[in-house]
């Protein structure tokens, strides 16, 4: 539907904007949300790149109300539908979804309120699209905009590959009059981007990657911690705050759930190993705040459109920076300050290697793979600002300022070069031929005079010596550290022996640095450690009466029969407990609080405040749920 047939003057940002205040109740767009909706009110195909909690939905739902006619969303998950219509109806849009859940009759039904335009918004998924009865219903709907969500899932490069993403193509083209097609995800490497344009069939599209350094995440790798202590510890000092924990293996939920459990925390998990009811119970606790913190395989998230996710934990590594970022980026979706934690160690770069030589799949693939796996690895490894690293992965455009927050930016200890040390033990690891252990290394390198290095002949290497001023102590510490920094690594066994690894080989050639963090002298050891500075909430804002107001919220949510953050999220509440609303006009300036969600939910929050918010209990009481 051509937005010419449209009044102009109705079709521009500012109204725009006036939609948004009204049924959503933020008085602006975020930066990337600007350029997308502009794109769609000018019938442009768009392809967004957002990350989870970008708002990405805004996007096609407020052009989606300006547009005659419907909207069509394309979403591959029956529990995201559902959250998202429940959304939607909350803010007094009219939207639907049809899926697998319905009978015969409700399908019906549902396609004869799109017929007679009662809907704007229709969520269906992919697989629905190969129906022909269904294909023939939609060619007699009056479509304007097909939305099509995570779309990196029509492409083999992506992780979550689906067939019938293929069908979105054949489908839009069918159509009568063609609809604009936009397209989402969360996902931006290039072969992904490519695919998406290509396999969707975009017609010169307007591409606008966005916001994947959300500045409220705090990005973290932590090398080294005892992660079963650290998990216990930080799930114990974050209570009352809601998070998740992603292991690699079901066992490994498993296990780590039960320990929190056995140390009274509220946990909770998720694997695919689980019955349909068990995960559906588990996710549902999550939701509705019965449980504080899930412990789950990464086969948990995709549905999940819980907004107030205080921190994820990685309790390994993932296969890749996508998964990474999607996964992550389910913390603080409200845009309130949050965790993205990464517990590393080298183990789980054995387990990933692992996990590729078991899946069949052709060598083309598997190389990928192994890329993309390296890529993770030195994300794990940078001494570089987090956020910047993970920006330059996905292509982003960004300024050199480092974040400031991650945990590279709040290192304080001196960072030193250390390349030329580390050729020296490289060169003689690879001369040695990689049969030895750490000592004999250092033993080498020292120029030692010891029986066995003797008989070995290598105090005829070029090498030899080549480290004369160190003690063998400080050699060894050294090749530790490139053992860590993951250049080197040590077989198992009994005696292990130092192997070179593909970074290594750069080093050699001078194509990388090596740069080394060690503690500043004249500083007092064991000030900072990423996870005791957390917690940073405004202290403007009154814990008491926020408090009181999630106890408001709760209380409203069990009732309706819907989870806290559809009612309000933490950051409307956050706002509210700031500005202490007295009057309705004033409630409705609270970012979040539109004119339909006012009108249900907003009275018992005014009044609230209206009466004065007293200090009634302590603050622990005010903790119902745990
Ligand atoms: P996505 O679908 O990209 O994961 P959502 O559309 O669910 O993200 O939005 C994430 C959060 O950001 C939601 O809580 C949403 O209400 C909020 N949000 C979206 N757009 C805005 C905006 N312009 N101003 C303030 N908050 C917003
Ligand atoms: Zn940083």
């Amino acid at each position: 539907m051509n937005v010419e047939t449209n009044d102009r003057e109705s079709m521009n940002m500012d109204a725009a904007r006036e939609y948004l205040q009204r049924y959503y109740g933020y008085p602006d767009f975020r930066e990337g949300q600007k350029k997308i909706v502009d794109s769609l009110l000018h019938g442009r195909d768009t392809l967004g790149i957002m990350p989870t909690g970008g708002g990405k939905s805004i996007c096609y739902q407020i052009p989606a109300l300006m547009h005659p006619g419907l909207t069509l969303v394309i979403s591959p998950l029956i529990s995201l539908m559902k959250d998202q219509v429940d959304a939607l109806t909350t803010a007094g849009i009219n939207a639907a979804y049809i899926n697998s859940t319905l009978s015969g009759k409700e399908v019906n039904e549902r396609i004869r309120a799109a017929k007679r335009g009662d809907l704007k918004l229709l969520y269906v998924a992919p697989e629905r699209l190969e129906l022909d009865w269904f294909r023939e219903e939609m060619a007699s709907l009056d479509i304007s905009i097909v939305a099509v969500d995570e779309a990196h899932c029509v492409s083999q490069w992506g992780h979550d590959f689906r067939t019938s993403y293929l069908s979105v193509a054949p489908f839009v083209a069918e159509l009568p009059g063609r609809p604009i097609v936009a397209a989402f995800t969360a996902t931006a490497t290039p072969e992904v981007m490519e695919d998406m344009q290509r396999l969707l069939r975009l017609d010169d599209p307007q591409v606008f990657v966005t916001g994947l350094g959300r500045d409220n995440l705090e990005m973290s790798v932590l090398r080294g911690e005892n992660k079963r202590e650290f998990v216990l510890n930080y799930a114990a000092s974050h209570t009352h705050q809601p998070g998740i924990i992603y292991a690699a293996t079901r066992k490994e939920v498993d296990d780590l759930c039960q320990r929190l459990q056995a140390h009274g925390l509220l946990a909770g998990r998720y694997h695919a190993g689980m019955s349909d009811a068990e995960r559906a119970e588990s996710q549902e606790a999550f939701l509705y705040d019965d449980i504080r913190v899930i412990v789950a395989t990464n086969a948990f998230g995709m549905g999940i459109d819980k907004s107030n996710v205080r921190y994820v934990i990685h309790y390994n590594m993932p296969k890749n920076m996508e998964s990474y970022v999607q996964e992550a980026g389910r913390a603080g979706r409200d845009g309130e300050p949050s965790q993205c934690i990464l517990l590393f160690s080298a183990q789980d770069i054995m387990t990933q290697k692992f996990l590729i030589e078991q899946n069949p799949q052709d060598s083309e693939r598997k190389h990928n793979e192994y890329r993309k796996l390296q890529q993770m690895i030195d994300y794990c490894y940078t001494t570089r600002c987090l956020r910047s690293a993970m920006l330059d992965y996905f292509g982003e455009e960004h300024d050199d300022k480092p974040c400031g927050t991650c945990s590279s930016c709040t290192d304080d200890r001196e960072l030193i070069d250390i390349t030329v040390d580390a050729q020296k033990i490289f060169s003689c690891i690879h001369r040695m031929r990689e049969r030895f252990g750490v000592s004999m290394v250092a033993a080498v390198l020292k120029g030692s005079r010891a029986k066995k290095v003797l008989e070995y002949g290598f105090d005829r290497l070029p090498t030899y010596g080549v480290m004369s001023n160190r003690t063998e102590k400080e050699i060894s510490e050294t090749i530790n550290v490139l053992i860590s920094e993951g250049y080197l690594a040590l077989t198992e066994g009994q005696y292990p022996v130092v192997k070179l690894q593909s970074g290594a080989a750069e080093v050699l050639k001078g194509q990388r640095e090596v740069m080394q963090r060690v503690p500043r002298p004249a500083r007092t050891a064991g000030s900072t450690r990423s996870a005791s500075r957390r917690d940073s909430s405004p202290s403007a804002v009154n814990e008491t009466v926020f408090e009181q107001l999630r106890l408001i919220r709760r209380e409203l949510a069990s009732k309706e029969h819907v989870p806290s953050y559809i009612i309000f999220n933490d950051a409307t509440l956050r706002e509210m407990s700031v500005v202490c609303p007295q009057t309705e006009d004033e409630m409705l300036q609270v970012k979040g609080v539109g004119e339909v969600k006012f009108r249900k939910y907003g009275r018992p929050f005014l009044e609230f405040f209206q009466n004065g918010p007293g200090v009634t209990a302590e603050s622990d009481d005010l903790y119902d749920y745990e």
